[in-house]
């Protein structure tokens, strides 16, 4: 699982169920062009309107359990009953290539990643308050009555690892929330560390 990450940036992104993760992920992809998103494996049934492939890789709990056995995974956990991880393979070649790579996972595949790759960055995404949160979950509409009260009552347990998180956003309007998001992106990609390369030619002796 601690295999040596390569050069681009690692980004962990977690939020209770319906705070509107996805919806972000979604806008603000679209404008950063040197981001990967790691497509998750997970075992749960697609919703209508998801696709294999590109909202998840969907999994028999074999496959996946038999995954773990071949340390497919850079992460894993069980999530509302059912597996969800990362696939490692292509994540790691992602960053030797110098993509900076997106993760939208729970709290403790955040933790895996955390203590593995502590130079990765954490993100997490709040809701405006429980009574937004349930608005939003029902209005989707994706789970049934028993799943959506299992979902908010793991929200709570959830919220209480934002402490150990970068960043906190709250999504409370979307362009908002989404502007806050696009700006740690583009704040990290400009650190010095990033950028020295382009400050090199400049140092250099000028023989005119
Ligand atoms: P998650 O991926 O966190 O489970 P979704 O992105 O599926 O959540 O969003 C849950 C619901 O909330 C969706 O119906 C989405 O359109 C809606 N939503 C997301 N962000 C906002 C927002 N800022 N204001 C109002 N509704 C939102
Ligand atoms: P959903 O079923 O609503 O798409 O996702 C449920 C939860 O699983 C969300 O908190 C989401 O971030 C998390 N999740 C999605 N993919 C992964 C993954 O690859 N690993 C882990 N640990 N959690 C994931």
């Amino acid at each position: 699982m601690a295999a040596p990450l390569g050069r681009g940036q690692v980004y962990v992104i977690s939020a209770p169920s319906g705070v509107g993760k996805t919806t972000l992920i979604g806008r603000i992809l679209t404008k950063l062009p040197f981001v990967r998103y790691s497509v998750s494996c997970t075992t749960r049934p697609p919703r209508s309107g998801e696709t294999p492939g590109k909202d998840y890789h969907f999994l028999s709990r074999e496959e996946f359990q038999r995954g773990i056995g071949e340390g497919r995974f850079l992460e894993w956990a069980v999530v509302h009953d059912a597996y969800y991880g990362t696939d490692g393979d292509l994540v790691n070649r992602w960053l030797q290539d110098g993509w900076d790579v997106l993760l939208d996972i729970d709290v403790q595949g955040a933790r895996q990643i955390r203590c593995a790759h502590p130079q990765s960055l954490n993100i997490f995404i709040l809701p405006p308050s429980m009574e937004v949160l349930e608005e939003r979950l029902l209005r989707r509409g994706t789970e049934s009555a028993e799943q959506l009260k299992r979902r908010l009552a793991a929200a709570r347990d959830e919220i209480m690892e934002a402490p150990w998180y970068d960043f906190i956003i709250v999504n409370d309007l979307l362009h908002e929330a989404a502007a806050d998001l696009e700006s740690i992106f583009r704040a990290q990609r400009c650190r010095r560390f990033c950028q020295s390369w382009r400050v090199a030619p400049f140092l250099t002796p000028d023989d005119r």
